[in-house]
């Protein structure tokens, strides 16, 4: 069989991940970045089991260091500290904290001198016929391959292309900070739900602490254009520092020291649904650009990872592309269609505002985690409530 080559357009976490696990079952890849160099800044990730698997099989999971996961002992509290729902580390399923530029490094270190990079190549067409796909750049370059894989983001122009009828990202309500706190690692960690706001922390495995938190806000006047991770810094009309003073601790402390010009601010959008079809001949698109998802699960960038697993794995399986590209399809959209759905719910329940509502909210989760800690030794099946 002649070499099959792919084109794999966006280099974060989900293109990165594509790029590597298609190059490790023998395709030529051609990586497009509109950024003049690869990487990820930003803050923290959590990365689930299911997704470190996928890590583990492309050689990129040994190399996030072997800090393992950590089993901190969390929870659901309210701004005054009181305990809503209480969860011992080992008694449920926890992902592992790293820093996004160290997750990103990991996964291009395990690149193969078959991945092309060409950085500073902005997509703005695709096109293909029944043998190929071309990806077209704005100075009029063209990259044709077997395959094009669009993991162009939030605001794909791929999917757009594709899918014109399609609404695409749609506004939750709340905006997201984020940050890194260089204090010494408290020996909890879990999430915080007022009125309106939000506030999160976990230690990263570096020992350094990831913090998270949510204002209900207008969306910004425009939109980013960046991708998340390169968002700008807080405007200084909703500062966080000020918001979350009078929780409890440590939260302003770790807002305290963490430097101010590097705290992120994104407004939280997710796509519209249902989802688009996620293959369209030779074009598939993967990650946020075929799902992104409100933050609250912390499952994202884990659901680009798995795409990319999938998608490699069934080409192997199928060998021919329709019949493997369908399977991906099938398997990823119903899947990311739930988490969409899911983490959009929860993050109503926690921007909930009306102070009847809350105050309802809060008591039936004080019953449930009552109720969790009848059952000490039963691992939860779902997540725990987990982070921006
Ligand atoms: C506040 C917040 C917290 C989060 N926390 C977590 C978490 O803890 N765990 C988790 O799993 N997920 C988390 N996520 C979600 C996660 O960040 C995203 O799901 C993930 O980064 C998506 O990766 P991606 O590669 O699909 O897209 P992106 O990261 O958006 O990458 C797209 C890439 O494509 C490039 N690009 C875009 N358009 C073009 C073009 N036309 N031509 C060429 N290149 C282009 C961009 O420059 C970029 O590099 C969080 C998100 C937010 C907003």
């Amino acid at each position: 069989m002649s070499e099959r080559t792919a084109v794999v357009v966006g280099a974060g976490i989900g293109g990165v991940t594509a790029a590597a696990a298609l190059s490790r079952r023998g395709w030529r890849v051609t990586l497009l970045e509109r950024a003049p160099e690869l990487g990820e800044v930003g803050a923290g990730i959590s990365v689930w089991p299911k997704a470190l698997q996928v890590l583990d099989g492309l050689g990129a999971k040994q190399r996030l260091g072997d800090a393992g996961i950590d089993a901190v002992q969390g929870g659901l509290r309210r701004p005054d500290g009181r305990w809503l729902i209480r969860v011992s580390g080992t008694a449920m399923e926890a992902p592992m904290m790293v820093h996004r530029a160290r997750l990103h490094e990991a996964i291009t270190a395990t690149f193969p001198a078959s991945v092309q990079i060409r950085t500073g190549v902005t997509v703005v067409g695709v096109e293909q016929d029944a043998t190929s796909a071309t990806v077209i750049g704005s100075a009029g370059e063209e990259f044709t391959a077997d395959l094009v894989v669009a993991a162009d983001g939030l605001r794909s122009v791929v999917r757009t292309a594709l899918n014109p009828g399609h609404p695409g990202p749609r506004y939750s309500g709340y905006t997201a900070f984020r940050g890194v706190a260089e204090v010494d690692r408290p020996d909890d960690g879990g999430e915080t739900w007022g009125r309106g706001y939000r506030f999160g922390y976990l230690p990263l495995v570096d020992g350094r602490v990831y913090w998270y938190a949510t204002a209900t806000a207008p969306a910004q006047a425009k939109p980013a254009q960046a991708k998340p991770a390169q968002a700008k810094p807080v405007q200084p009309e909703l500062d966080v520092t000020e918001l979350f003073q009078h929780w409890h601790d440590p939260i302003p402390a770790l807002v305290g020291k963490t430097p101010p010009e590097t705290v992120l601010r994104n407004d939280v959008y997710d796509l519209a649904l249902p989802l688009p079809p996620f293959v369209t001949g030779r074009v598939v698109l993967l990650g946020d650009a075929a799902h992104a998802m409100t933050p609250n699960l912390g499952q994202g960038a884990c659901a680009a990872i798995q795409d990319a697993g999938v998608l490699a794995e069934q080409l192997e399986r199928y060998g021919e592309q329709p019949a493997a590209l369908e399977s991906y399809d099938r398997i990823r959209r119903t899947a990311t269609t739930k988490l969409v759905r899911r983490s959009r719910r929860l993050g109503v329940l926690g921007q909930v505002a009306n102070p009847v509502a809350a105050t309802t909210r809060d008591g039936v989760l004080a019953l449930i985690g009552q109720a969790a800690r009848l059952l000490p030794n039963r691992r939860p099946t779902t997540q725990p409530v987990r982070p921006a």
